[in-house]
């Protein structure tokens, strides 16, 4: 049994938040001490997350750290996307390399750490696919249990797979990632079971790192615009949160303009912005090919609201085929993503084409996962949506036809 349970709302209704006292910190000594940190190996500091440990939850002891070195991941700019999004100075932070594949990954180790910590041996989540995929990879490492509870519709089955394998109990019912969340934040202390759904905010302690990391690779110079898609809006709120304790401790000293991305067919907090309303109006049936981005009402909306605020914000949507056509050219640039982060590259072309955003400006894309978490769109894409692709018929060559064939298009490319 956990030594104390573990509540996510405030009596208000509202989700916790964590807040630090970074009192007595020292820009130049927490520079110093994260550039160190970078020739750490076998250590939690070798960790893209837990190299941050102070910003991000400082109480934990070192032996409670569940890591698998997640973050680390890769910085790149590539001619492919500066000409498709028509901006000079575009890069993309690869959160597609994390261990299993996501960004959930920063999140999870937090909050799997802090569960652990509390003594709880059962974990769960709802999930479209990545956060059960990410906390089963965890959960094994820390040789605990986890359950997970998973919508038996428009999802990516390679997710389903990668969570089965890990060794997590899954549970398919019929509704959406939405009826998941309120059937754990109903259940989950009566069956004893530590929540990592993003209502977690242990999960946004960890997902600060992203922009730590990025600040420190740059050399604590931020592009002009950071652009996240937005599906449960953790991202985006961590996003924010991470922006303003960099610029507190004054290890930046310009907050970029942040810009969400959400797909047409899941654009509740889009809408809500966008008509100026106060409240979300949740959409009871969101439908886009970019499954993690399937979410009718976004638990951290408000906080992502803190975001916008906090950092002349904008939103966006685009289409399904916006974002299938954009994905095609990160995975072409050789990098490679999953539909729901090519949502990023997509808004940006977008916002340069209506000039919101200044062809001379900077951004940077972050991508949220990986290419081979969803075939299903890969074949749609290339072998049944695309004319050119003769893939889908392939005859048999013999090894003369085969050469002439080949060189003929060889001798095109050359
Ligand atoms: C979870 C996820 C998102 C959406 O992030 P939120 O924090 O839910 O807004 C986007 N892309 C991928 C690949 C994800 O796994």
């Amino acid at each position: 049994m956990p030594s104390s349970e573990f509540f996510y709302h405030c009596t208000c209704g509202g989700l916790l938040d964590i807040v630090h006292d970074f009192r007595g910190y020292d820009a130049e000594y927490l520079k110093r001490l994260f550039k160190e940190r970078l020739s750490e190996r076998m250590t939690p500091y070798a960790s893209g997350v837990w190299r941050y440990k102070e910003l991000i939850f400082p109480e934990l002891s070192d032996e409670h750290i569940v890591t698998k070195y997640e973050g680390n991941t890769g910085l790149y700019a590539s001619e492919l996307i500066e000409k498709y999004t028509g901006l000079k100075r575009v890069s993309v932070k690869a959160q597609s390399e994390n261990p299993s594949g996501s960004f959930k990954d920063n999140g999870m180790t937090v909050a799997v750490s802090h569960g652990k910590s509390l003594g709880y041996e059962n974990f769960t989540c709802t999930s479209t696919g990545n956060t059960s995929s990410s906390l089963a990879m965890y959960a094994s490492i820390a040789n605990a249990n986890s359950y997970v509870f998973v919508p038996d519709k428009d999802i990516s089955m390679n997710k389903v797979l990668q969570t089965l394998a890990y060794g997590a109990n899954v549970f398919s019912f019929s509704g959406t990632y939405d009826d998941g969340i309120q059937f754990l934040e109903k259940h989950s202390n009566e069956l004893g079971l530590y929540v990592c759904n993003s209502i977690n905010p242990f999960r946004i302690e960890g997902q600060k790192s992203i922009i730590y990391e990025i600040a420190q690779y740059l050399d604590w110079e931020l592009p002009e615009w950071i652009i996240v898609p937005g599906g449960a809006l953790s991202n985006a709120t961590a996003l924010g949160k991470g922006l303003y304790d960099l610029y507190s401790l004054g290890l930046i000293n310009k907050i970029p303009r942040v810009a969400i991305v959400q797909a047409k067919g899941a654009s509740p907090f889009h809408k809500m912005v966008n008509e100026e309303k106060k409240e979300l109006t949740p959409e009871p049936f969101p439908k886009t090919r970019a499954s993690a981005l399937n979410i009718g009402n976004p638990p951290s909306w408000k906080k992502a609201l803190q975001t916008l605020k906090q950092t002349d914000g904008i939103t966006i949507s685009v289409t399904d085929e916006e974002i299938l056509d954009a994905k095609a050219i990160v995975d072409k640039s050789g990098i490679g993503c999953e539909p729901a982060s090519a949502a990023t590259i997509a808004g940006l072309r977008h916002l340069v084409s209506k000039q919101i955003i200044d062809k001379e400006e900077s951004a940077l894309c972050i991508l949220t996962g990986n290419l081979l978490k969803d075939t299903d769109n890969l074949r749609y894409y290339h072998l049944e949506n695309n004319p050119c692709t003769s893939f889908k018929n392939t005859i048999q060559y013999s090894n003369l036809t085969l050469y002439n064939i080949s060189k003929k298009i060889i001798g095109k490319n050359t």
